[in-house]
């Protein structure tokens, strides 16, 4: 078997959250424990949201809680041309194409089929048009999404996902000033990176779906997928700082130790038996993903603190 490779993907928008810190310790946990790596991409292609202090606290959390990442830190944003150049490709292959479509276009398009009953998923009129005879006119890249049939997702912890293809619309790859979007940079950066495995929060899986069509329209293999159900507070409802949960780095400030840490972050959603407690040792060699459950895991500040 080839080795495995793993990342961490976080946007840099605000501190190292549970819900991060568990990602990258699944993540970090699945490729010691086989001998692989474990590598670091900050999503920072967002520029009105990231920003460097938000990226230098994510990088003192992994720090803090051990989760060393295998070569450089790669910014997504840096890699832009190399996104825009896959995106040529995929117009030269014919998997794509040139939408000149307007704003005012696109809404009065949705306007009518809404008005029909029809579906909203826009298309460009112009998809299928030679792409010799192009308007001189701004463009976005699309992708041309397959129209019929369905896509699956086989997923290590949520089974086989079966998404409509006509539930798809084809989507932007590149905006009209050129710039990728995070859909398309994500994809090329996985592949480039050698990524094998893709461990992240099941808020990605409708992403996955579309993500597919890239790698399938540009004859690229697939990673394993594992989407990890969030993390919910005690009362069931989606984690935020009313829990208590807290970012990483006051979790270190508060004097909790990382290796408790870590501890607790491994069973927020993975259980192995009936262990409650493991060494590092033990936890590299036990970590798999049919160990992941599929309903959200609960926070519980009490369990953090015995
Ligand atoms: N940057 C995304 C996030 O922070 C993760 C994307 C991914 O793991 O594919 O939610």
């Amino acid at each position: 078997m080839s080795e495995v490779v793993t990342r961490f993907a976080p946007s840099p928008t605000g501190y190292l959250h549970i819900g991060g810190a568990r990602t990258a310790l699944f993540n970090w946990l699945y490729a010691r424990g086989r001998g692989g790596k474990f590598l670091l991409r900050i999503e920072d292609t967002d520029r009105a949201r990231s920003t460097p202090e938000a990226t230098e606290a994510i990088l003192r959390g992994l720090d803090w809680l051990g989760l060393d990442h295998d070569g450089e830190v790669i910014s997504q944003f840096d890699r832009a041309d190399r996104h825009a150049e896959v995106a040529h490709d995929l117009l030269a292959k014919g998997a794509a194409y040139k939408c000149f479509s307007t704003q005012e276009e696109i809404e009065a398009f949705r306007e009518a089929a809404r008005a029909e009953g029809k579906s909203t998923l826009f298309q460009s009129p112009r998809r299928d048009a030679d792409p010799a005879t192009h308007p001189d006119a701004p463009f976005v890249v699309r992708l041309k999404t397959a129209q019929e049939g369905a896509t699956v997702i086989e997923d290590e912890v949520q089974g086989s996902v079966t998404i409509r293809n006509d539930q798809l619309d084809d989507m932007v790859l590149l905006r009209s000033d050129g710039t990728p979007v995070y859909m398309l940079a994500v994809v090329v950066d996985d592949h480039d990176m050698g990524v094998t495995h893709v461990i992240r929060g099941d808020d990605h899986l409708n992403n996955a779906a579309r993500q597919m069509g890239i790698y399938a329209a540009m004859g690229w293999p697939l990673p394993v997928y594992a989407h990890i159900p969030l993390i919910h507070g005690a009362d069931g409802k989606k984690l935020s700082k009313r829990h208590g949960a807290l970012g990483a780095d006051e979790y270190q400030k508060m004097g909790y130790p990382a290796a408790g840490m870590r501890n607790y972050l491994a069973r927020l959603g993975w259980s192995h038996g009936d262990d409650e407690f493991f060494t590092d040792a033990q936890a590299k060699d036990w970590f798999g993903l049919d160990g992941i459950g599929k309903s959200p895991a609960r926070f519980d500040l009490k369990k953090l603190e015995n």
